[in-house]
């Protein structure tokens, strides 16, 4: 059943619309929410839930898929990265919500109370946002219950991206837990997020790793009985770093996503409008780039990169 929920109206804005399917097995099992556009121009999950949600059989299925297909139509609609064109907030810093607050909040109230708190388990599915030329990974995040963590970790490595970044920082507290995948964990249940695509493209590889993802998390779960296995030997980045522009700017980057960068490495440089260059952006450790802006503009606070190690990848490199 594929359908919006409606979220209101409020003071300056006439609310919004969230696209979803809801495909409920034959036998009981589990309640699996799939999101997809909380970042609006990140293109590659969304095209692949549209696949998605004609590809499993009901009578093949035990439990419940809630798919979101755009959790964040004004950012889609508008063509905007990282904030929504309505209110300027990030979605995926102002979870939980309010019912009473900005577009944004409002969005993620809905999600909150009509998907997160019907589903046993999410994947909250990003990628590179419209600047970002980003090479495909996951986030494990080890704050909460210890059976909450155990069950996040089954999930990256069902979904079977090689990259999994161990993220112990996220609020552990319920009424901030600011990002949507921290919304289910600190509600209790396990979830990830991962990372596919990039530059506002819809290349059918990303795409793949998407749908792979779904079928290898559905197997895992119990609620289809084929699927890809788990991974057995991911990379765990215990290590990682987001670089951030101290200067509004056009950035140019020196590496791709994907480099292997030594401690110090230059990854790019801001210039000021007229090309005299500003700072210089290097890697603080031995790592791999996960991301990198790939589009010039840049905004002081903004991020130019993130840079990620396994603990011997960095020994080794230095
Ligand atoms: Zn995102």
């Amino acid at each position: 059943m594929s359908g919006v929920l409606e979220v209101p109206a409020g003071s300056g804005d006439s609310g919004t619309t969230i696209p979803f399917t809801v495909i409920h097995g034959s036998s009981p099992g589990p309640v699996l929410a799939l999101v997809a556009g909380v970042h609006g121009m990140e293109y590659v999950p969304i095209v692949a839930l549209q696949k998605l949600r004609t590809a499993f059989d009901p009578a093949h299925l035990s439990g419940t898929i809630i798919m979101v297909h755009a959790a964040n139509m004004p950012s889609l609609l508008g063509r905007t990265i990282y904030y929504s064109p309505i209110d300027r907030q990030n979605l995926n810093r102002v979870f939980p919500g309010r019912p009473g607050g900005t577009l944004s909040e409002r969005i993620a109230h809905v999600i909150t109370t009509e998907v997160v708190d019907r589903a046993t388990h999410l994947v909250d599915l990003h990628g590179g946002d419209g600047n970002e030329s980003l090479r495909p990974y996951a986030y494990w995040i080890t704050s909460g219950d210890p059976a909450v963590v155990a069950g996040s970790r089954a999930l990256a490595l069902a979904f079977g991206l090689d990259r999994i970044v161990v993220d112990a920082e996220r609020p552990k507290d319920p009424s901030v837990s600011m990002y949507l995948s921290n919304t289910a964990i600190t509600r209790g249940k396990p979830a990830i997020t991962t990372e596919t695509g990039g530059l506002g493209r819809t290349d059918p590889e990303a795409i793949a790793l998407v749908e792979r993802g779904v079928a290898g998390v559905l197997h895992h779960l119990g609620m289809r009985n084929e699927g890809p296995p788990p991974l057995t030997a991911p990379t765990w980045l215990t290590r990682n770093a987001v670089l951030r522009t101290s200067a509004t700017g056009l950035f140019f980057a020196a590496v791709d996503c994907g480099h292997m960068v030594a401690a110090g490495a230059r990854l790019g440089h801001v210039t000021d409008f007229h090309g005299r260059t500003l700072e210089e952006a290097r890697a603080p450790f031995a790592g791999e780039v996960l991301y990198i802006v790939r589009t010039p503009p840049v905004t002081k606070g903004e991020p130019l990169a993130m840079v990620a190690a396994a603990a011997a990848d960095s020994a080794r490199l230095q």
